[in-house]
């Protein structure tokens, strides 16, 4: 079966329950391309209103209302863009977006309004310019591929960007974030591993996986192909309401990102993006399922809680704390909630 791409797919798949709600999907997939991989369609309980895996694929006619507080770019990207294709948003790094395709169209991307196919890939030109600003700024000491999906590129076409990326000396790191390994692990064969080979510069590679289900024995093999090929692993989780808004759900996909090799790494609160109100959890919802994390999960395999400021500013921890806020008798907060003096 090959990805699902348009909503005569996703009805010959049997994944359009009410036909009356064809309407309001068309209006969706207009906004939003549709992009389901076999792996993931294969996932989805065709009996369950409510499945958190075609939850995340599958248009749904509430991306048509926009909040007001809600933005075409909700991190800021076009802001710190001083060249195509280049983020600078903090001095040391900066985001590379060489692509906007992706192996899946998830409905809550902070990037709904970039992403798709034929969307604005760098040309040879620009990408050559993107490289010329990251080799004229010795600041920059990692660089972050991402996009769309970076190992959406030809495997050999990306060992040329990473080689590239190897040869500017001040660059230490190389980050890619990908969806690929977990939505369409196929693509994680013998040469997309050669183009990922470590050079001078580290590389990481970030993972995006949203729930236990997601991690398929597919993709626990081509996780452990890329941690065999020495490549470490971060994974990265957006919190979502209707996927994992779950204590249980959250403590299991994080034990099963640690036994797959994978550090957990972010918990992102859902950013402000247009037409993805249905996905958003509040921050105190948030704080109270890290507390729960933090009562049930190893160090290890905790993520850290953050939120990306509106406008470009950047990405911070919020929470929960677990400091007391009265200056003259600390108090610390232990994982179920006592309060513990403290000489400070
Ligand atoms: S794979 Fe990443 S960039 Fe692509 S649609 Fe999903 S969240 Fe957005």
């Amino acid at each position: 079966m090959p990805t699902l791409r348009s909503l005569a797919d996703l009805e010959r798949e049997g994944l359009v329950r009410d036909p009356g709600a064809r309407p309001g999907l068309a209006a969706a997939a207009r906004v939003m391309a549709i992009a389901i991989t076999p792996e993931m369609a294969a996932l989805i309980d065709r009996r369950d209103p409510h499945d958190p895996i075609a939850r995340q694929f599958m248009p749904d006619a509430a991306e048509t209302a926009i909040a007001p507080a809600e933005l075409a770019d909700p991190i800021g990207d076009e802001a710190r863009s001083p060249i195509k294709g280049i983020v600078h948003r903090y001095p040391d790094r900066v985001l590379l977006k060489p692509l906007h395709v992706c192996p899946v169209y998830c409905r809550f991307c902070f990037r709904r309004e970039k992403v798709g196919p034929g969307g604005d890939a760098l040309s040879e030109a620009e990408l050559a310019a993107a490289l010329d600003y990251i080799r004229s700024h010795r600041e920059i000491w990692e660089v972050i591929l991402t996009g769309g999906d970076p190992l959406m590129m030809a495997p050999r076409r990306l060992a040329r960007l990473i080689a590239a990326l190897d040869e500017i000396d001040h660059v230490a790191v190389v980050r890619i974030h990908s969806r690929v390994p977990v939505v369409d692990p196929g693509r994680i064969g013998d040469a997309m591993i050669a183009a990922l080979r470590p050079g001078r510069a580290a590389l990481w590679l970030g993972i995006h996986c949203n729930h236990p289900r997601e991690l398929t024995a597919a993709a626990r093999a081509a996780l452990a192909r890329i941690a065999d090929a020495g490549i470490p692993l971060m994974g990265q989780t957006v919190l979502l309401a209707g996927v994992n808004d779950q204590v249980e759900i959250l403590e299991a996909l994080m034990r099963d990102l640690v036994s797959a090799r994978v550090k957990p790494y972010y918990l992102h609160h859902p950013d402000l993006v247009r037409g993805t109100g249905h996905f958003r959890v509040s921050i105190e919802r948030g704080q109270a399922l890290m507390k729960a994390l933090r009562g049930r999960l190893s160090g290890l395999a905790q993520p850290t809680y953050v939120l990306d400021i509106p406008g470009g500013h950047g990405k911070v921890p919020i929470g929960p704390a677990y400091l007391g806020d009265d200056p003259g008798a600390l108090q610390i907060e232990d994982a179920s909630g006592r309060r513990h003096p403290y000489p400070g």
